[in-house]
Order: structure tokens, then C-alpha cells, then sequence
């Protein structure tokens, strides 16, 4: 009888440890949720405190039912994250990190001074309601929340987000909107754990949500692998069991953490799971590799295309697409851009010369929303876009695409995935003629043709960052004309390319030029841009110098001091 006693009591104390620590994967899911977004936010003890405390005073006081008081809690810490999101979503790293832990510790103070909340005694007879049943269930459907949002074209710009959020911006992802839904989305779930919590336990109190916790949870996550669906349950799993299974472990549980933390993201930052998937990468890689050494050829035989011998293709009555007046861009005392207007048809394209330092980039990154200009406005197709500057995400999805001048793409991600985040510039008025409305399958067909057009179709499960260079700008070309803007804006798309690549780049821009997209590109290489370009525009220290007929263009008296007293035409 006592030996049975016993066991059950050993039984009992690894069932509740089992419980809290499943309870408490919610919050190492919440973790995860913000980390894979590269959202640098600690917010989780206060929102899982706000979860716990309005769940107690529902059941408490208010005597409602423990599902009603769960789903209270739960709703109270989504609010307060999406309140949190709205105030804070525009601060960035440490900042960030800084202010979320503030809002913890702020939210441990007014606990201890609302009556409702037990103050420093914290609150006890809270019913026991939470069930396995309730526990596990919650677990499995936040699980599969998550992987269904990791496997949608959301998941793809989380990731997007985390690896390159200014990039995502220009794709058409409203950065600011994902991260109020993804904090809103940590408030739910810490406040679901809070809420299960504190009718697991039967009592509250303030001392329970300290940076230990946080720690500790924060460790579980970086363990299992912080940017991996499952890295946050496998970490909770793996060290709660470690430190149930081996006593010192438990004893020792803060420096356990610490050492696990410093650890892990020194040596794999990726954590296990990270680990793992390398590893399985690695072999793929090395059977992917003769693939991506036969791929490096262009494969649509180069189309000879120069100005010439496209304008008397195309006849002239093509609309403008851009339209822009005054634009000046000042950076303290720099003046980047003076007063720069000028015009880009349909069909045509439009070069921007100067030397280094005239003004080009900065002349992209105004018409492409990710600088706000100074003064000045802009019409696409005739719409007003003034409003639209400063905001990458409404340009691209108003029809303004764009490439890098460094290549931006996210190398962990296959070529396919690359380019589907270019379709989310689609504004749905814009694109896909057929109808308006686009569903999934539409979606899938479209990133297939994307592929086939731009001849990626066949390494479109290589990993970007497994590619040549010039297959790098193909793909990127690809992501940002994925969803037919009305313009594109290249930067130096042919730098550091050898002359078969550069004539590839070109037979691409020919392609797109005849399907009626107004094309501005910014090289430095002047006689390649004569041959190429319809008309020229010249900067130099932000001034438009001159600008017509390439050749006409390059005789005045101007153009060439500037480039004599510059770089020198022709070169770098
Ligand atoms: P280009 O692309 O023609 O070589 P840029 O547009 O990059 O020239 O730069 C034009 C001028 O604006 C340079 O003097 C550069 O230092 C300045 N500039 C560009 N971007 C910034 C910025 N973000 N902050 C401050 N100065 C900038
Ligand atoms: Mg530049």
C-alpha cells in the first residue's frame, strides 16, 4: 500500500511537472512566433501575466466558467499584444528587445498594486479545470496553426521578413501589418498558457513571471532550433525531460540555461533541428551540384537587341508610365537629388548615367518607395503616387518593381520560393487579367510560368545561394517582374558580369520591354547603355544634366565634363 502510495506520488509530481512544461511550450511557441519573424521582442512574462490574472479574476470573481475564463485571458494578452505592436512595431532590435522587457516589468508592477490580483500574496483557489485533454488539445492546435501558416505564402514572408525585411517591403509585404498580427499572435498564445496555467496550479502569484522563467523558456526554444515550427515543443520536451530525469539538472537549472543559451548560439545557432537539416542540406547539395554547373548557360539563345533595331519594331504611341516632377532628396546637408523630373513610356527604356555619387540609386530607391523624398511628386499611368512615397510595400503594389544593386535574395530559400515572394506585389486589379480574384492554385500556376519564362524552371528547387551570379540576377529579375508591374527599375543588373551574361540580362529586358513594361535602368558602363537604352538620362551631384536620344546625349559639352571630372565614361 505505501510502496503504491509512493509511486503514485512520484507519478503525480512528474505528471504536474509534465503538464506546467507542455503549458509552458505555448510560450516557447509565442517565442518562436516572434523570433522566426526576426522580431527581436520580449514582451512574453507580461503578456502571459495579463492572460493569467484576467483569467483568475473571470473565474474568481466573476464566477464564470473555466472555458469562458481560458478564452478571457487568452483575448485580454491578444489585445494587449496588438496594443504593444501598434505603440512599439516600428522600433527594431535592441530597442525593441529593451521596451517589450520594460512592458514585463511594468505589468509585474501594476499587479502588485490592483487589489483584483492578490497584489505580492497573489491569488489562491483558482478550480483545477484545466484537463490533459485541454492541455494537449491546445498544444496540437496551436501546432497546427503554426504549420499551416509556416507551409502558406505567409510563412514564406515571415521568412522574408526575418531575412530581409526591405527587401520583403519591396515585394509588396506590408512589414508594419505582419508585425501587429504576429505580436497579437505571441499575446495569444502567452495568453492561453497563462490562462491554462493558472487553473493547472489552482493559485497565481506576481513572483511566478520573473526573467528566470523567460530565460528558461527562451533556452527551450533556442535548444530545439528558434527559426523551426517544432524547435519550441521538441526544446520544451527534451529539457524538461533532462531536468526531471537527471536531479542536477533541475537543481541547476538557471545555469543550465545560461551555458544552454550561450551555447547553442555560438556553435549552432539554428539550434537542433538546425543541426539536422544541415546536414540533410549538405547531402542534397552535393548531389545538386553538376545541376547547377549546367545551368549556368543561358538557356534561350541570346536575341541580338539593340535600340535601333527595336524602335523600328515598335511604334510610338505608347502611354507613360511614370511621371515624375521635382523630386529633390536631401540627407542632412547632402542634396542627392535636385529637382530631378523626368518621364518613362510603356515599352521603353529608360537609362540613368552618372558618375558615382550623381544620385542613380538614390533616384531608384525615391520612385521605389524606400526613401521619402524631400519634395516633389510622381503619377503612375496618370495616378497620383505622392502618397505612396516612403512605402515600399504600397509602390510595389501600386506597379513599381525593382532590383538591388547588391542582389538581394534570401539564399536558405529555393529559387521557387524566391520568386513566389515576388507575388505578393500583386494588388489583384493589377495583375492576372482573367479574374480578379486570385485563389491558391492560380498562385502556384503563376510562380510555374514565372519560372518558365525566365528559363528557371529546371533549378527551380536549387537553393539560391547555390547559384551563379549571373542566375542570381535572373532569379531576382524574375521575383520582381513575378507579378507584371507596370514599371521596373533595375539597378546595375549587369555589374560584375561577363558579356554573355550581360546579353542575357538584356534579351530579358527586350522580353519585358514588348509585353509593355516601362523599364528604368541604372548602369555605369555608357557605351553599353547607348546601345541599349531608348533615351538617357544624365545626373551629376543629383542634377539632371541632360537627357534625350542617347546619341545626341553623350556629344554635349556637359555629359562628358562630368564624366572627365568624374569616374570617366565607361568605367566603374
Ligand atoms: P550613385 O548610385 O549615383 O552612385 P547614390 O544615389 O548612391 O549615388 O548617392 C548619391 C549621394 O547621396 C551620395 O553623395 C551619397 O553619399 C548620398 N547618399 C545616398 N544615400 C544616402 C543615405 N541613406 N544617407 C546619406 N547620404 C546618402
Ligand atoms: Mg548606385
Amino acid at each position: 500500500m505505501e510502496i503504491n502510495a509512493q509511486i503514485l506520488e512520484i507519478f503525480g509530481v512528474y505528471a504536474f511537472a509534465a503538464r506546467s512544461a507542455l503549458v509552458l511550450s505555448l510560450v516557447a511557441m509565442a517565442i518562436y512566433v516572434l523570433l522566426n519573424a526576426g522580431i527581436f521582442a520580449l514582451p512574453h512574462m507580461g503578456l502571459m501575466a495579463v492572460g493569467s490574472y484576467s483569467a483568475t479574476v473571470l473565474s474568481l470573481d466573476a464566477q464564470l466558467p473555466f472555458f469562458v475564463a481560458v478564452a478571457g485571458g487568452t483575448v485580454a494578452a491578444t489585445l494587449c499584444g496588438l496594443i504593444l505592436a501598434a505603440v512599439l512595431g516600428r522600433l527594431n532590435g535592441i530597442y525593441l528587445a529593451i521596451a517589450t522587457i520594460a512592458f514585463s516589468e511594468a505589468v509585474s508592477a501594476a499587479v502588485l498594486n490592483i487589489p483584483l490580483t492578490g497584489a505580492a500574496q497573489g491569488r489562491v483557489g483558482i478550480p483545477r479545470s484545466t484537463t490533459d485533454l485541454a492541455i494537449v488539445g491546445s498544444v496540437v492546435l496551436v501546432l497546427a496553426l503554426l504549420i499551416a501558416i509556416r507551409r502558406s505564402r505567409l510563412g514564406l514572408s515571415i521568412v522574408a521578413i526575418r531575412e530581409d525585411a526591405l527587401m520583403a517591403g519591396h515585394q509588396g509585404i506590408n512589414v508594419f501589418a505582419y508585425r501587429i498580427g504576429l505580436m497579437s499572435l505571441a499575446g495569444f498564445l502567452c495568453g492561453l498558457a497563462g490562462a491554462l496555467n493558472v487553473h493547472l496550479a489552482g493559485f497565481v502569484e506576481p513572483g511566478f513571471f520573473n526573467f528566470g522563467l523567460l530565460a528558461h523558456t527562451l533556452a527551450n526554444v533556442v535548444m530545439g532550433g528558434m527559426v523551426y515550427v517544432g524547435g519550441a515543443l521538441l526544446g520544451t520536451i527534451l529539457m524538461s525531460t533532462l531536468s526531471q530525469a537527471v536531479t542536477v539538472v533541475g537543481e541547476y537549472q538557471g545555469i543550465v540555461n545560461g551555458v544552454i543559451i550561450i551555447t547553442v548560439v555560438a556553435f549552432a545557432p539554428f539550434g537542433l533541428i538546425g543541426v539536422v537539416s544541415d546536414f540533410l542540406r549538405q547531402r542534397k547539395r552535393s548531389r545538386g551540384q553538376v545541376l547547377g554547373g549546367q545551368s549556368n548557360a543561358p538557356n534561350n539563345a541570346a536575341i541580338k537587341f539593340d535600340r535601333l533595331s527595336r524602335k523600328n519594331k515598335t511604334n510610338e504611341s505608347h502611354e507613360t508610365v511614370i511621371d515624375l516632377s521635382d523630386i529633390s532628396m536631401h540627407f542632412g546637408g547632402i542634396v542627392a537629388l535636385h529637382s530631378v523630373s523626368l518621364t518613362c513610356s510603356s515599352g521603353e527604356l529608360l537609362g540613368v548615367i552618372g558618375p558615382n555619387g550623381s544620385g542613380k540609386t538614390t533616384l531608384l530607391n525615391v520612385i521605389s518607395g524606400a526613401y521619402k523624398p524631400t519634395g516633389g511628386s510622381g503619377a503612375l499611368q496618370g495616378q497620383e503616387i505622392k502618397s505612396f512615397f516612403g512605402s515600399p510595400y504600397l509602390m510595389s503594389r501600386a506597379g513599381i518593381a525593382r532590383t538591388f544593386q547588391t542582389i538581394r535574395l534570401i539564399d536558405d530559400l529555393s529559387v521557387r520560393d524566391n520568386v513566389t515572394i515576388g507575388l505578393n506585389s500583386t494588388s489583384g486589379k493589377n495583375s492576372f487579367q482573367s479574374n480578379g480574384t486570385l485563389n491558391q492554385l492560380s498562385r502556384v500556376d503563376e510562380v510555374e510560368r514565372v519560372l518558365q519564362e525566365h528559363g528557371l524552371a529546371h533549378i527551380a528547387d536549387m537553393y539560391a545561394g547555390e547559384l551563379s551570379y549571373g542566375l542570381r540576377r535572373r532569379v531576382e529579375i524574375a521575383r520582381a517582374v513575378a507579378s507584371r508591374p507596370k514599371l521596373l527599375l533595375l539597378d546595375e543588373p549587369t555589374a560584375g558580369m561577363d558579356p554573355q551574361e550581360r546579353e542575357d540580362v538584356f534579351a530579358r529586358i527586350s522580353s519585358l520591354l514588348s509585353q509593355g513594361m516601362g523599364i528604368i535602368v541604372v548602369e555605369h558602363d555608357v557605351a553599353m547603355m547607348s546601345q541599349y537604352c531608348d533615351r538617357l538620362v544624365v545626373l551629376d551631384f543629383g542634377l539632371v544634366i541632360a537627357s534625350g536620344d542617347p546619341d545626341i546625349v553623350l556629344q554635349q559639352e556637359s555629359v562628358i565634363s562630368a564624366y572627365v571630372g568624374g569616374q570617366g565614361a565607361g568605367k566603374r
